[in-house]
């Protein structure tokens, strides 16, 4: 069975086609500047040089039609018909309450998820798009939703509300929902597997640590709590967003300075966190460049960063009494030994004990990166969001003939 997932943003439209015969990628790529003059698609097939190709796109429809026509192109298309894609599985950002798992597109979820825009303005809206864009394309192609916030579905009440008046919980659903929790599902799953221990034996502190980055408890394979919020700007310090702070500082600096809500909230996403502390760069490879060049700037983001989440580990270990893996994934999390030396360094209290040689072997696969010994293990997994999307999709389907 091939499966075809979709990332639709509002300007773009990333793809990977999967063989779930074998889990093998057949092809993947992207569609960048949807709208815009010159929009371009790229497109990879194995070690194949990559293919682009410009033209103009206007809508997600034509982005589909144009992914599909590269899907099964003579010279470099993997596919002989576009009859041989069986489903479609896409990622959306924002599931709210409603949705605690993957489940099949009908006309009920659709309008379920147009309740949630709301929720995520920038993000659901364009996930419709992308929806709506396959169905056009491909009438009769079963279509699965794989949701960001529903691995958190499990969180007790009390990690996830805030302590506001519960009016806003009760009218607007105002409360924390989490973020990437596709790939902590799939990481912690992933680490159980390495380990040969059951998930359900063990309590988890998986670090997701890319251009966003969110800490997570996971008890006994179960979201137990999150440091991302309503929003994805809680909790760590990101690459451009400040993370926890202190919510009396909106207003004041909206007096201080003159600005407008949009403009704070503008400045919180996107001009604070590593970028604004180091004055440099958001880029984990920058700031560890500069600091190595003695830039104080940068070793203050960098010193800031790795903090914050300490402290979370921290504070997920007293949550789930005890820890027994912190894993680190995405961006950072693979890629940056110093960071991950840096978060551990001061968490010998715990029973967590880093092998400083291991942490700097470079390679793709899960690895342990703590002494031999060490009470509590350490391990780096690579995410891979689009293989559970996929995977999700694929288990959908075939319970849901099994069942019919
Ligand atoms: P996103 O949240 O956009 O999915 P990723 O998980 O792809 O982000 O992470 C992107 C970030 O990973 C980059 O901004 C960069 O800071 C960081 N990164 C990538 N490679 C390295 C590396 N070798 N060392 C340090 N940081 C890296």
């Amino acid at each position: 069975m091939n499966i075809l997932v979709i990332n639709a943003g509002s300007s773009s439209l990333k793809y990977q086609l999967y063989n779930m015969n074998d889990e093998s990628v057949l092809a993947k790529g992207r569609v960048e500047r949807i709208g815009m003059e010159s929009s371009i698609l790229t497109h990879e097939v194995d070690d194949r040089p990559e293919v682009r190709e410009v033209s103009e796109i206007l809508e997600h429809t034509t982005a589909v039609r144009k992914v599909l026509d590269m899907l099964t192109n003579k010279r470099f298309g993997v596919l002989g018909s576009i009859e041989d894609i069986q489903a479609v599985g896409h990622r959306i950002v924002h599931g709210g309450e409603s949705f605690k798992q993957s489940v099949l597109i009908n006309d009920e979820v659709k309008l379920e998820i147009k309740k949630l825009f709301d929720l995520a303005p920038l993000h659901n809206p364009a996930h419709m798009m992308g929806i709506l864009a396959v169905e056009a394309n491909l009438p009769n192609v079963p279509q699965a939703v794989v949701f960001d916030t529903a691995f958190h579905q499990t969180m007790p009440k009390s990690s996830y509300l805030y302590a506001i008046p519960m009016v806003l919980y009760n009218k607007h659903k105002i409360r924390r929902y989490g973020f990437h929790g596709t790939s902590h599902d799939y990481v912690s799953q992933q680490a159980a597997l390495f380990l040969g221990k059951p998930i359900e034996e063990l309590k988890i502190v998986s670090c997701h640590i890319g251009n966003g980055a969110s800490c997570t408890a996971i008890m006994h394979g179960k979201s137990y709590d999150t440091s991302m919020g309503m929003t994805p700007l809680e909790g760590l310090m990101m690459g451009t967003r400040s993370g926890d702070l202190d919510p009396a500082i909106v207003p004041y600096t909206i007096g201080k300075e003159d600005l407008t809500l949009n403009e704070v909230n503008s400045m919180l996403n996107k001009h604070s966190g590593l970028m604004a502390i180091s004055g440099i760069s958001s880029d984990m490879r920058e700031i560890v460049q500069a600091m190595e060049d003695g830039n104080e700037s940068a070793r203050l983001a960098f010193e800031m960063y790795a903090y914050r989440i300490r402290k979370y580990i921290g504070a997920y270990a007293a949550a789930m009494n005890g820890i027994d893996v912190i894993l680190f994934t995405a961006g950072v999390g693979e890629n940056s030994a110093p960071l991950r030396e840096k978060v551990c360094e001061g968490l010998t209290f715990l029973g967590i004990e880093l092998d400083t040689e291991r942490n700097k072997v470079r390679s793709g696969e899960t690895r342990r990166i703590a002494k031999d010994g060490s009470k509590v293990e350490v391990l780096v997994v690579p995410t891979n969001e689009e293989l559970l999307i996929a995977r999700d999709t694929y288990r959908l389907l075939t319970t849901s003939s099994e069942s019919n």
